[in-house]
């Protein structure tokens, strides 16, 4: 039996809520106070099960398509990003859009235009399927092709060596990424690099502070949905970064008993799209099993926000309903939080190290 004295928890922070996911899951929120149910949100706004159930019972309507949308409703775009065929369809609708993109999903479709006018291959790294991907994919799918790790870079072919470039998803996982580019670079010498990071920095600063405490644990609990792309890498880096073994779990319920046996350092963390309310009954789930209070361990302190989406913001302003931390006009991206709804409450606790 294990000897529970020598029991730890390790916290890690910065974990959860990033700033396009908190801008994105409030957007819904708002719409929903200001124009009433239901609010049609076209894919999962985030990709969270808790999240997507909760407004839900709020009254947002998860659809797939625009084309599902009665005509004249209110629909809102995903943190993930839309082509631009998508607006086109909404227009064509005479839907009302609100486009909750998050501005660092925007920044790498405005890199693809860039790079697409100035007849540029690009090569984009991320996952077949994912929703970003197909929204940034759409900007210029003459020029676009996706690479889904070094294997794809073996094979993909471009027109012009001399003029290509890669950008990628937002969500994946830095090491595995650069081993991708290497591998198109080996073949392409000439390839230009984004002229920023296109792996935003939630999942940058989540993967790094997973990496401190992985070798120390014997088990990570990753809680996240499954198609979280952020979430499942944490779990990967976990792993390579030397915990015995980690898991995904999308709430304290799905954890099996059987993973503690042995287990005396448990590492938790949490996805970019993953209320803290979910981490706070994992904690107290191992509490209940004879583990202590968690060490927090904080690598860093997230203070970036985005502002709301300026056509919500107008609308909210003219009902008079605009709160103060909403008002800036002047470009998407702040560095304090704002106001918020229940599902980002608990977002911002305090940390110590
Ligand atoms: Fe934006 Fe990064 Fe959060 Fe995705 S994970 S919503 S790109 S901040």
């Amino acid at each position: 039996m294990t000897d529970s004295r020598a029991r730890r928890v390790l916290l890690v922070s910065p974990r959860g809520y990033c700033a396009g996911v908190d801008r994105a899951v409030l957007a819904v929120e708002k719409a929903l106070e200001l124009y009433g149910p239901p609010v049609y949100v076209r894919k999962q706004i985030v990709h969270n099960a808790y999240v997507v159930r909760t407004l839900e019972a709020q009254g947002a309507v998860f659809v797939d398509t625009t084309e599902q949308v009665p005509a004249g409703s209110i629909v809102v775009f995903s943190a993930h990003g839309v082509a631009p065929a998508v607006h086109e369809e909404a227009g064509a609708r005479g839907l009302k859009t609100i486009d909750a993109t998050c501005p660092l999903v925007t920044k790498v479709h405005a890199e693809a235009r860039r790079f697409a006018d100035s007849d540029h291959d690009i090569l984009l790294i991320g996952h077949a399927g994912h929703e970003e991907v197909e929204g940034t994919a759409g900007e210029a799918p003459e020029r676009i092709q996706l690479v889904d790790g070094p294997a794809g870079a073996a094979t993909v072919r471009v027109r012009d060596p001399a003029k290509v470039v890669w950008l990628s998803q937002t969500t994946l996982s830095v090491d595995e990424t650069m081993q991708t580019v290497a591998a198109l670079r080996a073949r392409f010498p000439a390839l230009a690099d984004p002229p920023s990071d296109d792996i935003c920095y939630a999942t940058q600063n989540r993967q790094v502070a997973v990496k401190r405490i992985a070798p120390e644990c014997d088990l990570v609990l990753v809680v996240g949905s499954a198609n979280s792309s952020n979430s499942v890498r944490l779990v990967e880096v976990a792993l390579e970064a030397g915990a015995r073994a980690a898991y995904l779990v999308d709430d304290a319920g799905q954890i099996d008993e059987g993973w503690l046996a042995g287990v005396r350092t448990v590492g938790v963390t949490s996805g970019a799209s993953v209320p803290e309310i979910l981490v706070v009954a994992v904690l107290d789930w191992l509490a209940e099993r004879g583990y202590p209070p968690p060490e927090e361990i904080t690598l860093t302190q997230e203070r970036l926000t985005f502002a709301l989406p300026p056509e919500l913001r107008r609308d909210l302003r003219a009902a008079g309903r605009l709160a103060p931390a909403d008002q800036p006009d002047d470009g998407d991206q702040r560095g304090q939080a704002g106001g918020g709804g229940h599902l980002r409450e608990a977002v911002d606790q305090p940390v110590r190290q």
